[in-house]
C-alpha cells in the first residue's frame, strides 16, 4: 500500500556555459562524480541553456541525458516523447520531441537588431554576422559547434563595441521595440518575452503531474538564470568572489551562494544537495 507521505522526486535544473561547463575549455568531467550519482538515483537533470537546440544535444550525448531541456534561454522547451506518461499542450512536434514554443521567431529578432543597429549608429555583431570561422576564435568552440551555434531559433547573442553607454542605448531600444535584453555572461542577448523561468514553471507543472510532489534544485551563474533560480525551490548561485550578488537574488529564500565556477564548483553544490536533501 502506497504511503500517504510521499517523498518529492528531485528534479534538478541545470545552466551549462559556466555552471555545469567550464567557461573556457566547456569540460563538465570536474562534475562526473555528482552526475554518475543522478544517472544512478535516476533524478532527472534538466539542461536549460542559451545555447542552441543542435548545442544542447551535443552535450545530452556526452551526458547520456535524455531528459528534457530548454533552448535559447527559455525560447524552447523539448520534450521527448514519451517522457511523461500523459497528454499536454504543445507547439510542435520535431523529430523525437515535442516542443512547446515561448520565443520569438528568430528572423524577427534579427529584424528588429538590424533597426537598433541603423538607428543607434552602434557596432553590434550579433552571430548571425560572424562566421564560424570567427566564432571558433571568439568562443573556443569546435568548427562543427560553431555551426550549431550558429542555428538559432529564438535568441541572438551579440558583442557591442563600446562601454557601457552603448550598452544602456541598446538595452533601451530593445525594450521599446517590445523585445527584452538578457546579459549571459559573454554575450549580451537580444529575445522576445520568453526566459528560463516561464520555461521551468511549464516543466515544474508536468513534473508535478506525473509525480505529484516534486522538489526543485535550479543552479545558474549569471543574470539570465535569476528567474530560473526564482522558480525553483533551491537555488544555487555561482559567483566569482569579487561580483556582487544580484539585487533580486538577495531576497530570494534559502538561496545557496557558492564561490567560483564551472564543473568543479558544480560538482560541489550537487553532491551536497544529493547527501542533504535525499533521505
Ligand atoms: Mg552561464
Amino acid at each position: 500500500m502506497q504511503s500517504m507521505t510521499t517523498t518529492p522526486k528531485l528534479v534538478i535544473i541545470t545552466d551549462l556555459d559556466g555552471t555545469l561547463l567550464d567557461r573556457k575549455t566547456y569540460s563538465f568531467s570536474p562534475a562526473e562524480p555528482a552526475l554518475n550519482l543522478i544517472r544512478i538515483k535516476g533524478i532527472p537533470l534538466v539542461l536549460s541553456s542559451s545555447k542552441t537546440r543542435y548545442e544542447i544535444e551535443i552535450y545530452r550525448k556526452r551526458l547520456e541525458n535524455d531528459h528534457p531541456f530548454v533552448s535559447e534561454n527559455g525560447g524552447g522547451v523539448f520534450i521527448p516523447k514519451n517522457y511523461f506518461s500523459f497528454p499536454f499542450p504543445y507547439d510542435r512536434e520535431l523529430d523525437e520531441y515535442f516542443v512547446l514554443e515561448l520565443g520569438t521567431f528568430y528572423p524577427r529578432i534579427i529584424e528588429v537588431l538590424e533597426s537598433i543597429k541603423r538607428e543607434a549608429g552602434i557596432k553590434i555583431k550579433g552571430f548571425s554576422d560572424l562566421t564560424k570561422e570567427e566564432l571558433t576564435s571568439l568562443c573556443g568552440l569546435s568548427l562543427k559547434e560553431a555551426e550549431f551555434a550558429k542555428k538559432r531559433e529564438y535568441d541572438e547573442p551579440f558583442i557591442v563595441e563600446g562601454g557601457e553607454t552603448e550598452i544602456e542605448i541598446i538595452k533601451r531600444k530593445i525594450k521599446e521595440k517590445e523585445m527584452n535584453y538578457v546579459w549571459g555572461g559573454t554575450f549580451h542577448h537580444i529575445l522576445g518575452n520568453n526566459d528560463k523561468g516561464k520555461a521551468v514553471e511549464i516543466l515544474k507543472e508536468l513534473y508535478e503531474n506525473q509525480f505529484f510532489s516534486i522538489f526543485t534544485v535550479g543552479i545558474g551563474d549569471s543574470l539570465n538564470d535569476l528567474p530560473m533560480l526564482l522558480a525553483v525551490d533551491h537555488p544555487i548561485f555561482l559567483k566569482e568572489k569579487e561580483e556582487l550578488l544580484p539585487k533580486v537574488l538577495s531576497s530570494a529564500p534559502k538561496l545557496t551562494l557558492l564561490e567560483g565556477r564551472g564543473p568543479q564548483v558544480w560538482n560541489e553544490a550537487v553532491s551536497k544537495v544529493l547527501t542533504e536533501l535525499i533521505p
